[in-house]
């Protein structure tokens, strides 16, 4: 049973097999993946992303599958029913309307910013702090809420990379030669790789943004960032431009946990940077500050 915060058009499968995805959530604040196949996918439609309700799905005889992830998928004995009412429903209807929260969830999986997968990944990722990161694991991602503090040095901030396999090339007898592809003179373009330091109140610690997240970010090319360092003056406007989008802002970090043991020189990869949604940190403080007093 669960709240269902966004559907997904139909896809077409093959010759004749049709598939919709949807986001659901319940109680517990997960929110899990189920695909609709072929006559259930029209239980829901699309319109629904659009209108100011959350349906429950009720569902049983449901397959648990996984594909980077764990899905609910419909198959030959499954049931569905759309907004029975009974008590159960009724108490998770009454939970999404006084609760605000359910709603800002649900507008956010119905805003295009991530694929539905994204979306799913960074709901359910676990909230930290910065001295529990050292611990963490099997879990893909998990969060903070952190400053930036230090921008490394923005010289390194460019590295040519082969066109062919976009890896990083080496200078090889004073020929860019790309390892990957074992070729020499290789064709080369710009690419960003941005290392920071960010903090929170527990501790800190080495983070990189690759390309495209940096891309985005910066809300410019890898090209431009080049040309610019190439001009007079270029390092600091670039260390300008990189202040200018985190100095003094705090922003929820989804970091990929450590593979085996921490090492804090170790630059650990920024999987997402969001804005800092102040009512959901206000909900995990509650949470965080009742299981201290458990405790
Ligand atoms: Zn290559």
């Amino acid at each position: 049973m669960g709240l269902v915060l966004y559907v997904s058009p139909v896809e077409n499968i093959g010759v004749d097999s049709f598939k919709r995805d949807v986001a659901i959530m319940d109680t517990t604040w997960t929110v899990i993946k189920l695909t609709l196949w072929n006559d259930f996918v029209h239980v829901l439609d699309e319109n629904l992303n659009h209108v100011d309700v959350a349906p429950i799905i009720v569902a049983c005889g449901l397959h648990v599958k996984s594909f980077y992830g764990t899905y609910l998928s419909t198959g030959y004995h499954t049931r569905v029913y759309v907004n029975p009412v009974n008590e159960k429903t009724t108490s998770l209807s009454t939970w999404y309307e006084i609760g605000k929260l359910a709603k800002i969830r649900r507008d956010w999986f119905r805003s295009p910013t991530f694929s539905l997968k994204s979306s799913i990944d960074i709901s359910n990722t676990p909230r930290i702090r910065l001295s529990q990161f050292p611990s963490v694991r099997k879990v893909q991602y998990c969060r903070v809420v952190a400053y930036a503090c230090r921008v490394d040095s923005v010289d390194n901030i460019i590295y040519e990379a082969c066109n062919r396999c976009l890896k990083k090339v080496v200078i090889f007898q004073g020929l860019q030669k790309c390892q990957s592809c074992n070729l020499t003179n290789t064709v080369t373009i710009p690419r960003l790789l941005l290392r920071l330091t960010i903090f929170d109140k527990s501790g800190n610690l080495k983070v990189t943004i690759l390309h495209d997240l940096a891309q985005h970010l910066l809300g410019c090319l890898a090209t431009e960032i080049k040309s610019v360092l190439q001009q007079p003056n270029g390092r600091n406007r670039v260390m300008e431009k990189v202040f200018a989008c985190f100095g003094n802002r705090a922003f929820s970090w989804v970091l990929h946990p450590p593979i085996g043991d921490f090492n804090p020189e170790h630059s650990y990869t920024v999987g997402y940077v969001l804005h800092v949604d102040w009512a959901e940190e206000c909900m995990w403080l509650n949470k965080y500050i009742a299981s201290k007093k458990r405790k």
